[in-house]
């Protein structure tokens, strides 16, 4: 069965005006799953207008009304969460069980962040003479627009609207049009829970610089929250130049792990193994240099293999899926490029390393999961982001030298360390310049954690109380009392 989407502005879903329709397609099938109506800057500017019409109304709601609506959205997603999840495998390709546990992370979140609303204090500051006060109130910075992702259709939806409309901000929010549907169903979810009109507002579209160009010059908006590529991010940040509007940037990664020779090594490798083909790979977070200590390597390496070579490729709508295909054809290409390029220079395949060809895999866009050993710096594979099913396997000798490899690379986003070494751990830990370390297989997903990079890995957070901060401003009221 075809799906159809249209924009939702305003409270109202929109039919095409000025764009006509897109295909999104199933990369498992290579075939057209939906289509949808493709949004020009006729219906951003309309989608900012209505932002703008919905503030006032939004932002003044008592606080505790805000968060019942935020969890009135929480429980239609979770209610709705196998039909969601299914919709998001149709366009996006991950495990029908990875997707159904995005869907009801995104409905976490969400009930985060209407806990969230209701600590919004603000702060009252010692003045210095006895006749004066000074208060800081906390404010929503305005309508923000929210630029996302393919990779996490869903909750990278929930970690930009969660928290804006926490503050009281309002929101226009441009998908990716390779997954508009997951986004188009958290549309549905507020047009279900109820949400005034205009308080969200939805517009996919095949035109991202168009509809960015309108963001940028509305005077209405008064921040852009953007995950995606650093070099669409660099753009972005240039163009918020014009009006100072503030920006949240969550770009790209190249991630390290490293592995000390006192490690646990069977729990490295399965931690290792979940990490990287977790949604085949597609993660900012994704393991891209797998550092181990040369007294360990060998094991450790046929450990990784082992558990990689067990993984089922497959159609993420049929049972016992792990890896999915990949999102397009393009990024095959690029996984194959990587293993290409490592193996030209000395690297050995130790599982994987292809594209699994006819049968369930004839028209889809699929790669095995893939263990490279011998991989060196020089390599392609270590210093692009590959966003693909592929480990590669580095060795290192002294601690030195594996924190300035580590820290060898323009990103900053995540980096994960195994050791049983406390002094270590720590040490290293402090040394790693990125914005979120993993000790022994910690995860970031929880909605309470601060999700966020440095360097080229960009700037603000999603999550925890810090994800709200970035939706509010402080207005600092100075009274005299005589
Ligand atoms: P992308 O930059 O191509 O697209 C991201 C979004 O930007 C999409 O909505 C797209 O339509 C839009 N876009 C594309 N060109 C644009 C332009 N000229 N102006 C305005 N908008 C434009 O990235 P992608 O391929 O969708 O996602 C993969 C990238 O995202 C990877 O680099 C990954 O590391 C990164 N990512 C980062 C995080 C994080 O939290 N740091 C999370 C997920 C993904």
């Amino acid at each position: 069965m075809s799906e159809s989407g249209r924009a939702y502005i305003d409270g109202t879903w929109c039919g095409p005006v000025d764009g006509g329709l897109f295909e999104v397609r199933d990369p498992a099938t290579g075939t057209v799953f939906g289509t949808v109506a493709d949004a020009g800057p006729a219906e951003a500017r309309a989608a900012v207008d209505a932002a703008a019409r919905a503030l006032p109304g939004w932002r003044g709601l008592p606080a505790p009304q805000r968060a019942d609506k935020l969890r009135a959205v929480a429980a239609v997603l979770t209610r709705r969460a196998d039909e969601i999840a299914r919709t998001m495998t149709r366009e996006q390709g991950k495990p029908l069980a990875e997707a159904r546990a995005e869907v009801l992370s995104g409905a976490e979140h969400m009930l985060w962040a209407a806990e969230e609303t209701r600590r919004l204090y603000g702060e009252t500051v010692p003045a210095s003479s006895t006749g004066s006060r000074i208060w800081l109130l906390p404010e929503p910075v305005g309508v923000v627009a929210a630029i996302t992702p393919w990779n996490f259709p869903l909750s990278m939806v929930t970690r930009k609207v969660g928290p804006a409309l926490a503050a009281g901000c309002t929101v226009v929010l441009k998908p990716s049009e390779l997954t508009p549907f997951s986004a188009l169903a958290f549309a549905e979810a507020c047009a279900e829970a109820e949400l005034p009109a205009g308080v969200v507002n939805i517009v996919p579209t095949t035109r991202p610089a168009e509809l960015t160009e309108v963001f940028m010059s509305a005077p209405q908006v008064r921040k852009v929250s953007f995950t995606g590529s650093t070099r669409v991010g660099k753009l972005l940040i240039k163009a918020s130049a014009d009006d100072v509007k503030r920006m949240s940037v969550e770009l790209g990664g190249h991630a390290p792990v490293l592995v000390f020779p006192d490690a646990d090594l069977a729990k490295a490798a399965a931690g290792v193994a979940r990490a990287k083909f977790y949604n085949a790979g597609q993660a900012c977070t994704s393991p891209n240099r797998i550092y181990v200590h040369a007294s360990v390597v060998e094991e450790f390496t046929e450990l990784l293999a082992a558990r990689t070579a067990e993984l089922p490729v497959g159609n993420g709508l049929a049972d016992g899926t792990r890896i999915g295909p990949l999102i397009n054809v393009a990024a095959v290409d690029k996984v194959t490029a990587h293993v290409t390029d490592a193996l030209d220079r000395g690297a050995k395949l130790r599982t994987g390393g292809d594209r699994p060809a006819g049968g369930a895999y004839a028209d889809g866009s699929f790669h095995t999961p893939t263990v490279l050993a011998g991989v060196t710096d020089e390599m392609v594979v270590s210093r692009d982001e590959t966003f693909g099913p592929l480990a590669p396997v580095l060795t290192f000798e002294s601690d030195e030298e594996v924190l300035a490899r580590a820290n060898a690379t323009s990103y900053g986003l995540a980096a994960y360390l195994w050791s049983r070494d406390l002094g270590r751990v720590i040490r290293t830990a402090e040394e790693l310049q990125f914005g979120m370390v993993s000790v022994n297989g910690g995860t970031f997903a929880p909605p309470q954690g601060p999700f966020g990079g440095v360097k080229g890995s960009g700037y603000g957070r999603e999550g925890g109380h810090h994800g709200v901060e970035h939706y509010l401003d402080y207005k600092y009221l100075a009274v005299e009392l005589d």
